[in-house]
């Protein structure tokens, strides 16, 4: 029975111009299962071809390769990883070791892939490299660093740790000096007594001295088939394997690839760390702004103070216009909200009243300052954390007033007593009534009046504001009588009982009610207090407009920022994707020599995701110790610009209610990036030509 045979074995190669080129033809030999058999012929004579076929690192163009009456020629990938691993050895003329690797490593490689424990595989290791007297001090040397005859004896020890069936051998003596080549030669003589041996040598002297078998070729022909000395040895035992449980090599050679492209992959790690820290400042500042300026927007002194008014649509005729009508409702109308009944004092609105006011400081008319009510200036209604200085006054009285840090600006940042009011409202009432048609009453008012306290207030959209108590001014109106209407009415008839009596689309009635807020400390409900709100009824209030064009800005700014992130993130998974190329491009030679081997692409996978892995997560680390201290800083800046403290919050410990939730999303994120960028160039890239890249040049 024929232990090895090939029959009617044909390769063609096309060369670059397209010119094709027969590198075996019609050849067909048998071998026997244990001897050195040598193939000797002129360069370029096909010698090699046979042993890239034989190993699996090329396939024929036609014919068939026979191991123990099995073709291997048609096996899957699986079946030809473990025939190249477990049955086959190979040694080249330019060893191809894994150069940046140590000796022992080196020549465990093919146990470690067949799944072996490291312990096992270094004991074997040690045992052969004792048996040909390697000097113990190399062991754990890189090979980069050993000599051509050493590299040689490291690469045939590796061919031989699997214990193969058959040994390969291109030209082993090829770059070595005499010495080396009869110790070389030794080794493999030793081999070939329990294996089959297939040496290809020009060294005559040497065939001559070591082969068992002679076959010469010519153009890619078989010459001559001649037996000096063949006696069958039987098969080399199969030695127990005592198998791993995890592969520890895979993550030896990672280690080894991120040493050695250290720049390459500190660029990647610092990409992933400013995209990563970027996108946590930007989740740190949609999440903080948020929550920041939702407190921030209840700071306004008036925040309690409402108008809730009915509102009606008329189209005009002939245009695509309408005209918005507002009108005081009725009491009806008021009685369905009773959500705003419970929480809010509804009132006249005396703005009517107010609609004349004009201050002056030091016999300086001021123009722009608003004159706003709040309820009354007890601590139910207003909220005295606001006050930066002075005190709520203890009465509801119109000579006492409050001004914000506005206002306080206008007078040069100081509280001053100089400040006059004078309120001058005309009204006129139209009896139809021929001797009196028209009845016209003033509201007139002089006073002097006093700042108790200054609020501190939310700075965005702020204008100069003083507020006064809305009680004591219906007090005011409760108290003074419309001389003249009263007259011709015959009773008394007070300014209050104008704006309560007048119709409800009259100018005294402001076309409005008032609502205040009857606990201060309920303001955070007020957006759900207003929703409660149908048409035609409209709620709307200076305080509200504010806040709303605040997360409106906000809104707008997180998604500008969102936008960024995304073009960061798009721009990191490339640089990651292209680093992860280049390592796996520049490694094609390593990843070749692996596969001849018998190591599979999972394997390949493995060295090349722990390396983007170790990436991704040094990046990870590092983002979430820098973002935290840039928030810090970035905090403290804004904290200068905009008066908003901790604008930036990274919600590091929880967010949306799961614990730990950002960093394990970013974690996650990771990890699949690292995943994407490792397996692109593994499916992308030209798959890697064994014998392209093992061939000797
Ligand atoms: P040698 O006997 O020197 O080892 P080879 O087996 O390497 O010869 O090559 C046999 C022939 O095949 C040579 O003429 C060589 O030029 C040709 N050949 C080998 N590989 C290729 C290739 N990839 N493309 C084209 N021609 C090739
Ligand atoms: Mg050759």
């Amino acid at each position: 029975m024929a232990f090895l045979e090939l029959r009617n074995l044909n390769k063609i190669y096309q060369n670059d111009k397209g010119i094709t080129q027969k590198a075996l033809s019609n050849f067909s030999v048998i071998f026997p299962s244990s001897g050195l058999i040598c193939i000797y012929g002129k360069s370029g004579s096909g010698k090699s071809t046979i042993l890239n076929l034989i190993g699996l690192i090329d396939t024929p163009s036609s014919g068939e390769i026979f191991l123990d009456n099995h073709s291997i020629t048609k096996w899957n990938e699986k079946k030809k990883n473990l025939f190249r691993n477990r049955d086959i050895g190979i040694i080249f003329q330019h060893y191809y070791l894994l150069e940046e690797e140590n000796v022992l490593l080196n020549i465990m490689l093919p146990m470690l892939i067949l799944g072996s424990k490291l312990s096992s595989a270094k004991e074997d290791a040690i045992t052969l490299l004792k048996g040909i007297n390697f000097p113990e001090y190399l062991y754990e040397k890189k090979c980069a660093d050993l000599s051509g005859g050493e590299k040689q004896r490291v690469a045939i020890l590796r061919s031989l740790i699997n214990n193969p069936k058959i040994l390969l051998a291109d030209e082993p003596t090829g770059a070595l000096d005499e010495k080396n080549s009869h110790l070389v030669m030794d080794i493999i003589k030793k081999a070939s007594r329990n294996r089959l041996v297939i040496l290809i040598s020009h060294n005559e002297e040497l065939v001559s001295k070591y082969a068992d078998r002679i076959i010469t070729i010519q153009d890619g022909k078989l010459q001559s088939n001649q037996i000096i000395k063949e006696e069958n040895n039987g098969l080399p035992f199969v030695k127990p394997l005592k198998m791993s449980m995890f592969k520890t090599w895979t993550n030896t050679l990672s280690k080894t690839n991120l040493k050695k492209g250290l720049k390459r992959n500190l660029l990647g790690i610092f990409a992933l760390l400013v995209s990563l820290t970027f996108s946590l400042l930007i989740s740190g500042f949609s999440y903080g702004a948020k929550h920041v300026l939702n407190q921030e927007t209840f700071n306004q002194f008036d925040y309690g103070c409402l108008t809730i008014c009915k509102e009606t649509t008329k189209k005009i005729e002939g245009s695509p216009l309408s005209i918005v009508q507002q009108m005081r409702p009725t009491q009806d109308e008021m009685k369905g909200v009773d959500i705003i009944k419970q929480s809010f004092f509804i009132e006249n609105n005396l703005d009517s009243l107010t609609s004349g006011v004009t201050l002056s400081y030091d016999g300086i008319k001021l123009d722009n300052i608003m004159y706003c009510p709040v309820y009354s200036f007890d601590e139910k209604t207003v909220d005295p954390n606001l006050i930066s200085t002075g005190t709520l006054p203890k009465t509801n009285n119109l000579v006492e007033v409050i001004i914000n840090e506005k206002c306080k600006e206008m007078f040069n940042g100081e509280i001053v007593n100089q400040l006059h009011l004078s309120m001058n409202y005309e009204y006129y009432y139209y009896t139809q009534d021929e001797r009196n048609p028209v009845i016209i009453d003033n509201w007139i008012y002089d006073f002097d009046v006093s700042i108790a306290a200054v609020v501190h207030e939310l700075d965005f959209l702020s204008t100069p504001k003083i507020f006064f108590s809305y009680i004591a001014l219906q007090e005011l109106a409760m108290n003074t009588i419309m001389k003249n209407r009263s007259i011709y009415e015959g009773l008394n008839y007070s300014w209050f009982d104008l704006v309560n009596h007048c119709p409800n689309n009259d100018q005294a009635s402001s076309y409005s009610y008032r609502l205040f807020l009857k606990d201060i400390a309920d303001k955070e409900y007020m957006k759900f207090y207003t929703s409660a709100v149908r048409a035609p009824l409209s709620i709307y209030s200076g305080a509200l407009t504010i806040s709303e064009a605040l997360f409106s800005l906000i809104d707008a700014a997180t998604i500008g920022m969102e936008l960024f992130l995304i073009l960061a993130l798009v721009g990191t998974s490339l640089i990651l994707g292209i680093i992860s190329f280049s390592n796996y491009t520049l490694d094609k030679r390593k990843i070749a020599i692996l596969r001849s081997l018998g190591s599979n692409q999972s394997d390949i996978l493995d060295i090349y995701g722990t390396q983007s892995l170790v990436l991704g997560f040094t990046s990870v680390v590092s983002a979430l110790i820098l973002s935290p201290l840039l928030s810090y800083l970035a905090n403290w800046i804004l904290l200068k610009y905009t008066n908003f403290n901790n604008l930036i919050q990274i919600p590091f410990f929880s967010f949306l209610g799961i614990p730990l939730f950002l960093p394990i999303l970013i974690l996650l994120f990771t990890i699949i990036l690292c995943f994407i960028s490792t397996l692109i160039p593994i499916v992308f890239s030209k798959k890697i030509c064994l014998k392209e890249e093992l061939t000797d040049k």
